[in-house]
């Protein structure tokens, strides 16, 4: 699997560069992104308070051209965009201050996603933000759509929805882990996935996310 989708990958890549494109985020024409969207894709970092212990990181607000640009990416499949949209995860990641041994582990994408797709999204983003994946997390039963959930209802259908692969568990007992996903919105998913590997013995010290919605109260910009 991760050598196919490296394939696909690689593929969409190169038909970038012959078929015609237009920008991601405003649909000027033969540019896969251009100057103006590529400026809105700069990092404005913000965090959020997860749990009492755990802050998450964003780079962009999910609004207007990001969220465009991001879109594009997950339902279009392009997946050249994984590169501007990776550098702002960069930021994210490195402004949670984790440690130098921090493990970065992308939430996994239902197998349902996967397939819709045929690449998974937040792995790729890690990868283009420069971090090795570490696979640590894995879908344990199928979940709905969290598009269109409430609050709650999105909480109930993540609920035990990931489990731990034990086997990477146990050679990363002691190494801090960075989650990322790639938007936040309720943190539904990022709960989840902090809980399922606390229960593994495994610490969390940071999440980290390419965007986050907006939520103008409580933001803390910095
Ligand atoms: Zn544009």
């Amino acid at each position: 699997m991760p050598f196919l989708s490296t394939v696909s990958e690689s593929l969409a890549d190169a038909l970038a560069l012959i078929l015609p494109v237009e920008c991601a985020g405003c649909d000027t024409e033969d540019q896969a992104l251009c100057a103006g969207c590529r400026d809105a894709l700069v990092p404005r970092p913000t965090r959020r308070l997860l749990d009492e212990e755990v802050w998450v990181h964003s780079a962009l607000a999910f609004e207007g051209i990001p969220a465009r640009v991001i879109r594009c990416l997950k339902e279009e499949g392009r997946t050249g965009l994984a590169r501007p949209l990776g550098r702002a995860l960069r930021d994210a990641i490195l402004s949670s201050d984790a440690p130098g041994d921090a493990v970065v582990v992308p939430v996994p994408s239902s197998r349902r996603a996967l397939r819709r797709r045929g690449f998974a999204v937040t792995p790729l983003l890690v990868r283009r933000a420069g971090f090795r994946t570490v696979g640590l997390l894995a879908p344990a039963r199928v979940t709905a759509d969290q598009r269109g959930l409430d609050r709650d209802a999105r909480a109930r259908n993540v609920a035990g929805s990931l489990r731990v692969r034990a086997r990477s568990a146990e050679l990363l007992r002691d190494r801090p882990i960075v989650i990322v996903d790639d938007v936040l919105t309720t943190g539904a998913t990022l709960l989840e996935a902090a809980g399922t590997l606390r229960s593994a013995g495994l610490t969390v010290a940071a999440a980290a996310t390419v965007a986050a919605t907006p939520r103008r109260s409580s933001a803390t910009h910095r």
